[in-house]
């Protein structure tokens, strides 16, 4: 469901206006839109609680009937700022728009920055919700003071909101840092630094089969894996321009001795210094390399959103150096290994982007026009020529290159970008890259950026929502839940089927605790294990189990050798 963003904004002046009536020395800030409403941010002499919003809410229904003339106004810079006297916060959003001020005006002397929105009456808000006060950095920025933040929805229709509520229920149900607290997959720990995932058991073995899964389809693949480390010299960063172009994207740099070190926000540069330890013929290219990496990205705080947005990620990352020829063929094997991945994992594509460089912005990209076009123009070719569908982005490519956005669909029905193909002429200019062809002569060599699934803790985030967290049970970190009926009579027998399941590489686990039987399976439900095993008289009695499978209502019996090879059968089709 999406609603109505431009009635969000003009929900939220109509809060910052009953704020400021209720607390005049309250200084305005900006607002901000999203999926589930509006924030705005406020300077405030005392701190608010949500015990205050029930006030705000009657305040903002106040205005709404006293029915408040509305007019929107066009002003130069300086006219705009003499309605804000004393207030750093609209300037400075003043001096970021390029042109005239846009305001809206509010009865006789109530103005805020805001651009037409079509709306002259308030009274087209019929609904109300406030649902969070909370403090923000102005802009986003940790040194910067922190300002409250109220959160809030408005709507046009009790049936819209009606409507709405059930979304957040369900979109809160998918939510993957609930399921991920619930099932114990990660967390996080201001002790250990923001930003920065801790992965528990659960999530350590759910991304050890991740791994092990990529690792296998990238060796059939003819990839070679490699391992180089989390941090390199500056200068190896100013060699490939992730210095100048990605600086801010990084932490800062680290000075050793009279050495400079970064932490490495991708492999590439380490994986062309392997490329370069000895000279390279044509016959072995293409060149893929692979690397289980840790990187380390510099987001702000205010930017960090569960696993989605981190400091800290881990990916299988590739390089493929190639021919011009062979690029061709490499982007389609890439294209196909995410295609496999994905569909492995039952993500669905939902859309691919064709991302190219903008010519005005010579801070992000390298200057060279030809170079660019050439690339660009190869790339896209390819796509068509591999009957892709894809839309064009201009200025999503990376500093270094055009780029296949591979993106798919969170539980939010935000298209979010998953997987990447990137097509790259400079790095191998910038390293001296060199292969000698079949007449002898030194030629210069292409790089292909890509990744399987992306960054894990994307791939998880994007993985837990769509499933929410029901995992099939090659990955879930317990696959059989063993559960006697009495642990004196049972539980031997139990011993023995966990035995001959772990042989078999299945993760087992008894429940041996001293509760009720309802309890036991209620526990294994709760934790979606896939697979519950009961064991009472029969079973011990028959050489048999019973089982029931994770979202099923009737339990099954069969051969306890019939069910082992049933799972293992299960795991090696990757269900
Ligand atoms: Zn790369």
């Amino acid at each position: 469901m999406k609603i109505n963003s431009s009635l969000q904004t003009f929900g939220s002046i109509l809060l910052a206006k009953a704020v400021s009536d209720l607390f005049p020395d309250a200084k305005l800030a900006n607002n901000k839109i999203d999926d589930f409403g509006f924030d705005y941010l406020f300077e405030l002499s005392k701190p608010l609680s949500i015990n205050d919003l029930p006030k705000i809410k009657k305040q903002m229904q106040k205005i709404i009937d006293s029915a408040p003339t509305i007019n929107y106004l066009l002003l130069d810079k300086e006219q705009a700022k003499n309605h804000f006297i004393n207030n750093q916060y609209k300037a400075h959003l003043i001096d970021e728009i390029k042109g005239q001020i846009s305001l809206i005006k509010i009865g006789d002397k109530y103005f805020d920055i805001c651009s037409a929105l079509g709306f002259s009456k308030f009274s087209i808000i019929k609904q109300i919700e406030l649902d969070n006060v909370s403090g923000m950095y102005w802009l986003n920025n940790a040194n910067n003071k922190q300002l409250t933040a109220i959160h809030g929805t408005v709507f046009e229709s009790k049936e819209v909101r009606d409507e709405f509520v059930k979304f957040c229920i369900e979109t809160r149900s998918r939510d993957h840092r609930l399921i991920g607290s619930q099932l114990e997959i990660f967390t996080f720990d201001p002790l250990a630094g923001q930003g920065l995932p801790i992965w528990l058991p659960n999530g350590a073995t759910i991304m050890y089969e991740i791994n092990c899964f990529i690792h296998e389809l990238l060796v059939a693949n003819d990839y070679l894996f490699v391992n180089s480390p989390v941090l390199g010299t500056k200068q190896l960063y100013e060699t490939s321009g992730h210095w100048e172009h990605y600086r801010e994207n990084m932490f800062p740099q680290i000075r050793v001795e009279q050495e400079e070190y970064v932490l490495r926000p991708m492999t590439c540069p380490h994986h062309l210094v392997i490329y370069k330890q000895r000279p390279r013929s044509y016959k072995e290219l293409p060149y893929k390399v692979a690397e289980h990496a840790i990187l380390h990205r510099y987001e702000t705080s205010g930017s960090l959103t569960g696993l989605e947005r981190v400091r800290n990620m881990q990916l299988i990352d590739t390089h493929i150096i190639c021919t011009l020829p062979q690029i061709k063929e490499v982007v389609k094997k890439c294209y196909e290994i995410i295609e496999k991945a994905s569909s492995t994992f039952n993500i669905n594509i939902h859309s691919v982007v064709l991302a190219l460089h903008d010519a005005k912005d010579t801070e992000k990209f390298f200057k060279d026009e030809k170079k660019w076009l050439f690339a660009e123009e190869m790339l896209e070719k390819i796509v068509r020529d591999l009957g892709i569908k894809y839309e064009r982005a201009v200025g999503d490519a990376a500093f270094y290159g055009p780029k296949i956005d591979i993106q798919v669909k969170n539980a939010l029905n935000k298209i979010i970008t998953a997987y990447t193909i990137q097509l790259d002429f400079l790095l191998p200019e910038r390293f001296k890259l060199e292969y000698i062809d079949e007449t002898g002569h030194i030629q210069r060599p292409v790089l292909i950026h890509a990744s399987v699934i992306g960054t894990l803790e994307r791939f998880i985030a994007i993985y837990l929502e769509q499933t929410r967290g029901v995992f099939p049970l090659w990955l879930a970190p317990t696959g059989v839940a063993i559960i006697p009926v009495n642990n004196e009579t049972h539980l031997k027998y139990c011993q023995q089927i966990a035995t001959k399941l772990k042989q078999k590489g299945i993760r087992v686990k008894i429940n041996d605790l001293d509760d009720r039987l309802a309890k036991k399976i209620r526990d294994a439900q709760v934790k979606k294990i896939p697979y519950q095993v009961i064991i009472g008289d029969n079973e011990v009695k028959n050489g048999t189990i019973s089982y029931r499978k994770y979202g099923e209502q009737d339990s099954k019996t069969l051969k306890t050798n019939n069910f082992i090879k049933l799972l293992v059968k299960l795991i090696n089709n990757k269900n």
